[in-house]
């Protein structure tokens, strides 16, 4: 991999810092497009063509009865139950604690307003499965919506493993503790469009959730787009990172943090920023070294191909390279983490110091692994417990706050010469003055 120096012109700084797929989008959504428009016409017919074209699993049966489930969760050992527990509960810890509260308050004499939440009626959750299956994504995405009490929770993942038509026995585990038992064996774009349109077997969802791989994040982007489709929690494409390090980080760390995003897929991307050209070169080196025992070493590899190590002049131009890149993730590993981290905008999620990897924040420590990419984390924020409600709005007048509000109201209407809007409490001021007059 070769160190570049970070350039000074803007439009060298934006092509380094490009994303590897933006260049094929139009051939993208043209597939995603008809992929969504043959489950829309032809259901569940188009869902097994399309399982078995891409995930070369014939006759699909779509839905896991509840006697496989069982079936496989009696495979699983011990121990990977233990662990799945000990992630669910910190997961569990820290997302419970964001439980948003109800308002309500007089916004003056007569006049009041409530905020309330109220849980989305039906989600869809999307669980990752193509080349990985990911029982961490069904914590991230199960847990909120346990705790907000969605109604209906449906959970779709790529069809695979041990039986054609099977999904992974940890996804089936991850599942059954976060309450849910409806689950199809779907991926990709088709999986999406079905949850948005419903087929035969599958109900429609009114949210979905869930990270995936570009085909699963553009049918995300084309459902939402659509009024008869569904909303969706944000676009959570291919993983990417970016680390900050100086020369007191551990070249072994930081090459180890790297891989463990480029070993998600081709797309992802890792990007590493120092002022340390020493360590820069020791990473360069370790990275060798630690792919070639990678067993998904061919798939990072491919991944590092897209990838950028940047020289800068100090650490405050590094913390610029962050924030015009918005990374999903963002490792700091300096000697004052805590000083860098007051310069950093538009990261999704952070990890500071040398005992932080990402991995923590993927599996276990609490916080959501469902963050947006592609520089999204500008204006997108993490997957939080929020996102599993609706919010909407409630207030009330009396006849003392409307004859208190009342002439407000009609002056601003008449401003913007919406009469009717005038009207609906000039009427209404007529009525209260005449019981007034009677009194
Ligand atoms: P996936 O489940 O997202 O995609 C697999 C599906 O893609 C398959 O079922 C198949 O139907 C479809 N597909 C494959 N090739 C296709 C083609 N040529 N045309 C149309 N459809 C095709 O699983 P994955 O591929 O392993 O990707 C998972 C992704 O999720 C990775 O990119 C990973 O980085 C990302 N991820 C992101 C986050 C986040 O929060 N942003 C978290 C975890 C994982």
């Amino acid at each position: 991999m070769q160190i570049q120096a970070w350039p000074a012109q803007q439009a060298a700084q934006q092509q380094l810092l490009a994303r590897p797929l933006q260049q094929q989008s139009q051939q993208l959504t043209d597939a995603v497009r008809s992929i969504i428009q043959a489950v829309k016409t032809e259901g569940d017919v188009a869902l097994r063509r399309f399982s078995a074209e891409f995930d070369r699993v014939a006759d699909n049966p779509l839905r896991l009865s509840a006697e496989r489930q069982q079936q496989l969760i009696s495979g699983l050992s011990d121990e990977l139950k233990q662990a799945i527990e000990t992630a669910y509960g910190n997961i569990r810890r820290f997302h419970a604690a964001q439980v948003p509260q109800d308002i309500e308050l007089d916004t003056q004499p007569g006049v009041t307003c409530q905020l309330k939440y109220q849980a989305i009626t039906s989600v869809g959750l999307y669980v990752p499965g193509g080349s990985a299956p990911l029982p961490s994504t069904v914590l991230m995405l199960g847990i909120p919506a346990q705790l907000a009490g969605c109604p209906r929770v449906v959970l779709v993942t790529p069809p695979g493993q041990p039986q054609a038509g099977d999904i992974a026995a940890e996804i089936v585990y991850a599942a059954s503790l976060c309450g849910i038992s409806e689950i199809y064996t779907l991926g990709g774009a088709q999986a999406i469009a079905a949850l948005a349109y419903g087929t035969d077997t599958i109900v429609p969802v009114d949210k979905i959730f869930g990270p995936g791989n570009r085909y699963v994040t553009e049918a995300k982007q084309q459902v939402s787009q659509d009024a008869r489709g569904a909303a969706i929690d944000m676009p959570a494409g291919p993983s990417e990172v970016l680390v900050i390090a100086d020369d007191s980080a551990n070249p072994v760390f930081v090459a180890a943090d790297l891989l463990s995003q480029a070993e998600h897929g081709p797309d992802s991307q890792v990007v590493l920023v120092s002022p340390s050209e020493a360590l820069l070169d020791a990473v360069v080196v370790e990275l060798e070294r630690q792919t070639a025992l990678l067993p998904r070493g061919a798939i990072a590899e491919k991944a590092l191909a897209n990838s950028r190590l940047i020289l800068t002049k100090d650490l405050a131009s590094a913390a610029l390279v962050s924030n015009l890149y918005a990374p999903e993730h963002l490792i700091i590993q300096t000697r004052d983490d805590e000083q860098l981290l007051g310069s950093l905008t538009n990261a999704a999620s952070i990890f500071v110091g040398p005992f932080t990897p990402e991995s923590a924040g993927d599996y276990a420590s609490g916080t959501n692994h469902v963050l947006p990419t592609y520089g999204y984390s500008r204006n997108h924020s993490s997957l939080s417990l929020a996102d599993f409600y609706r919010r909407y709005t409630v207030q009330k007048l009396t006849a003392a706050g409307m004859r208190a509000l009342g002439p407000t109201i009609v002056k601003l209407a008449k401003a913007e010469g919406l009469d009717a809007h005038a009207n609906a409490v000039l009427f209404r001021l007529d009525v209260l003055k005449s019981q007034a007059s009677q009194e």
